[in-house]
């Protein structure tokens, strides 16, 4: 009898189905993995309230779950060799699966591959072989999967975090270039804002500022213990006059824009800068745009401005480094986990649609649970 693998597959808008497949042979060049976790982040909500419909991301039926964590359950003989892996090993898979040939992969952009092929957001759950998602019980290993080794030690929702501190690395540290003793805002204390602390103290950073509005009065009081100088409540005070005040009138090296929706931040943002700093727009504004925006106090004060939209390779690296070193700090954040059956009550409640007990931070879907 053919074994099975589960998924909870998004059918349409707002419309999960839990669906059974058959597992795929495994060949010489690519492999089966057993999944342990599926992180949530503001994508998974998106994905499931239609806000993708009509662009590459929109794909129907599809297995949402985009931040993979798991273990090599077959592996064929090439494919170990080529991820350095063996069966049982505790692994993270990259979302994107780059063809590695396009002018965006030589150009080491592999997330804008001309293939458009990764997980839980891009191959629909009609492509064979159907595991494509990590709301499953297992996914499919292809031959062009990135895989990086995890460590066995750190608890399941700790380890889940791999891809917001990933982004955090890129966003607060890799980018911008942030230097040792200069200072940086970050705006809006979402899981990665706070894990942008933990990345902007592993730079070396001299100061560090965190924004939020009344709602965020708990995240706020997270971003403090997790090492944040100064935390500034912009519906209490003016956030710019705060920030001046903070730097002794020096302003910021750094801002980093990881708030959803509202478009001050970005207005403030070049308040806070300084002269020769970095704005890093990382928080989507949902269409939102900036009116009577003058690009003259960009070219005045030499500012940089850089979209960010996730991470790569080596952040991941380093991201599985800096939890090896901190987990037990950040378990705090990892406040949900929902078996796989539940997957829609996770992605509302990521939402806020639905309240569970705490303030929810980082969201996880265990995966280990059969629906
Ligand atoms: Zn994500
Ligand atoms: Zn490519």
């Amino acid at each position: 009898m053919a074994e099975l693998a589960y998924a909870a597959v998004l059918t349409g808008k707002r419309a999960f189905e839990t669906r059974e497949v058959i597992i795929p042979r495994i060949g010489p060049d690519d492999g089966l993995l057993r999944m342990e976790a599926a992180g949530l982040c503001g994508t998974d909500y998106e994905q499931y309230d239609g806000h993708f419909a009509g662009t590459y991301l929109g794909t129907l039926p599809i297995t949402p779950g985009h931040e993979i964590l798991g273990w090599v359950d077959r592996v064929g003989a090439n494919a170990a060799k080529r991820w350095n892996v063996r069966e049982g090993d505790r692994v993270i898979v990259e979302t994107s699966i780059p063809c590695g040939d396009c002018p965006p992969c030589r150009d080491g952009r592999p997330i804008f591959c001309d293939a458009n092929m990764g997980y839980g957001l891009r191959m629909g759950f009609d492509q064979a072989p159907h595991l494509w998602g990590g709301y499953a019980s297992h996914l499919y290993l292809h031959p062009k999967t990135r895989l990086h080794r995890a460590p066995d030690n750190i608890p399941t929702g700790a380890m889940s975090l791999f891809n917001p501190m990933s982004n955090a690395v890129r966003w607060a540290w890799a980018k911008p270039d942030l230097r040792e003793d200069q200072t940086i805002v970050i705006e809006g204390p979402g899981q990665r804002g706070l894990l942008s602390i933990v990345a902007a103290r592993e730079a070396g950073a001299g100061q560090i500022i965190v924004t939020g509005t009344k709602a965020d009065t708990y995240r706020l009081e997270i971003a403090r213990e997790l090492g944040a100088d100064a935390t500034i409540d912009v519906d209490a005070e003016d956030p710019v006059a705060r920030v001046m005040e903070l730097t002794n009138g020096r302003k910021a090296d750094v801002v980093l824009d990881v708030s959803m929706g509202a478009v001050e931040p970005i207005t403030q943002a070049m308040d806070m800068v300084k002269k020769g700093g970095t704005i890093v727009v990382a928080g989507v504004k949902t269409h939102n745009t900036i009116d009577n925006f003058s690009t003259d106090k960009l070219l005045f004060n030499e500012i940089s401005m850089l979209g960010v939209l996730s991470s790569d390779w080596e952040d991941t690296d380093k991201a599985i480094g800096i939890l090896q070193d901190k987990w037990t700090s950040l378990t705090k954040l990892c406040t949900h986990a929902y078996p796989l059956g539940q997957a829609e009550k996770a992605v509302q409640l990521l939402g806020r649609e639905i309240q569970d007990g705490p303030e929810p931070i980082h969201i996880h879907i265990d995966t280990t649970t059969p629906p």
